[in-house]
């Protein structure tokens, strides 16, 4: 029997994989995704989905190659099963360039992506304007495929979706027993959270079917990854910069770079343009708290602010959230477990 209510607010790629890896592994819960945006409208349904990483300043890093090698290990599953092409899930190999020598030649994710590898000065040539490159196979997620297909297990775990807009965490408070909040950059009002800010993106999608390789630059701003469909070129990283709309100089400036790179994409047709705000923090914010709302004592799960690595890391902080669900759910008063 479902006894305990719990609200997961945000439909985006951290809010979905946390609402499935609750529903699946605690058959006691009633699980609710409540979101104002579900895909494709989302920020996650833009996102490139390739998988590697930065670092995060404040954060152990192995509770980081943690989060990595579990959603890496989550979605390779997914890219060699037969739901690969419904989930949007597949390999992806290319190469990253840097300009000068990075300090860090071996990321901490290159032990869990396949192949990892200096190029070789043969492999470099191409790109006479950087000096050090690496070569690896990682993987690339589709949100506008993933999402849904996550949607489709969540239902089949017997959860609920609610489209509606949450102002404040009080209005959930007396229908659930606790509440997960992945409502990404949405938490700045949500929970008054100063920390998190937008870091803007904008990318376009180029009809470019002979490309099967990526090419991103280690700087992290000039990157070009090959789809099921088309080509995703950026790309911008404007902080604290909320514009929603294309502008034309980032769209010029990103296929000038990108063609630089890759020059037969001066040929390619651009099939559209995006931008997204990625939800933005110092660290992304994975814990839970215990908060005072009307009168009573709610838990809260937070997983948020994952910027420019979300869907790299949700599932892995999607299994942390559970394991913070878990740990309410035993300190719970019997009565509530009713
Ligand atoms: C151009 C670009 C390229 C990117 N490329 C990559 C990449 O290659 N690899 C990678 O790992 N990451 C990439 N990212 C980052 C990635 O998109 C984000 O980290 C990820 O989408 C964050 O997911 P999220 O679920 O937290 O947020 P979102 O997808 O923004 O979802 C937030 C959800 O919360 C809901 N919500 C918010 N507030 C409320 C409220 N008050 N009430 C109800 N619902 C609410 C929203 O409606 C939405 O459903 C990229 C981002 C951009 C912009």
């Amino acid at each position: 029997m479902k006894t305990v209510r719990v609200a997961v607010v945000g439909a985006g790629v951290i809010g979905f994989s946390t609402a499935v890896c609750i529903a699946e592994a605690l058959p006691s819960c009633s699980v609710t995704l409540l979101a104002d945006k579900f895909s494709p409208d989302t920020t996650s349904d833009g996102a490139a989905g390739i998988l590697f990483a930065a670092k995060f300043p404040d954060i152990p890093l192995e509770r980081q190659r943690r989060w990595f090698k579990d959603s890496f290990d989550h979605l390779l599953a997914i890219a060699q099963s037969q739901h690969s092409p419904e989930a949007g899930v597949m390999l992806s190999s290319g190469w990253q360039i840097f300009k000068e020598v990075p300090a860090d030649k071996k990321p901490f994710w290159s032990e869990f992506v396949i192949g990892f590898r200096s190029m070789t000065d043969r492999e470099l040539k191409r790109f006479p304007d950087h000096k050090f490159g690496q070569a690896f196979t990682t993987i690339k997620c589709e949100c506008t495929s993933y999402l849904p297909w996550l949607e489709k297990r969540f239902r089949k775990a017997g959860g609920q979706l609610q489209q509606r807009r949450v102002t404040s965490l009080d209005e959930l408070s007396s229908s659930y027993d606790i509440i997960v909040n992945c409502s990404g950059l949405g938490s700045k009002m949500l929970v008054g959270d100063n920390q998190v800010y937008p870091v803007r993106g904008q990318v376009l999608k180029v009809e470019a079917p002979w490309l099967q390789h990526f090419i991103r630059d280690g700087d992290g701003k000039t990157y070009i990854y090959p789809g099921v469909h088309s080509v995703t070129l950026g790309g911008t990283r404007q902080e604290g910069d909320w514009r929603l709309q294309v502008d034309e100089g980032d769209t010029e400036s990103i296929l000038e770079r990108c063609s630089r790179l890759e020059p037969s994409l001066r040929e390619a047709k651009v099939l559209s343009k995006w931008v997204g705000l990625r939800p933005s923090r110092r660290n992304p914010r994975v814990e839970r708290e215990v908060v005072q709302l009307q009168g009573r004592r709610v838990p809260v799960v937070h997983n948020y602010g994952h910027g420019g690595w979300g869907v790299t890391l949700a599932w892995g902080t999607a299994l942390v959230a559970l394991g913070l669900v878990r740990n309410c759910l035993r300190e719970m008063p019997p009565q509530a477990k009713l």
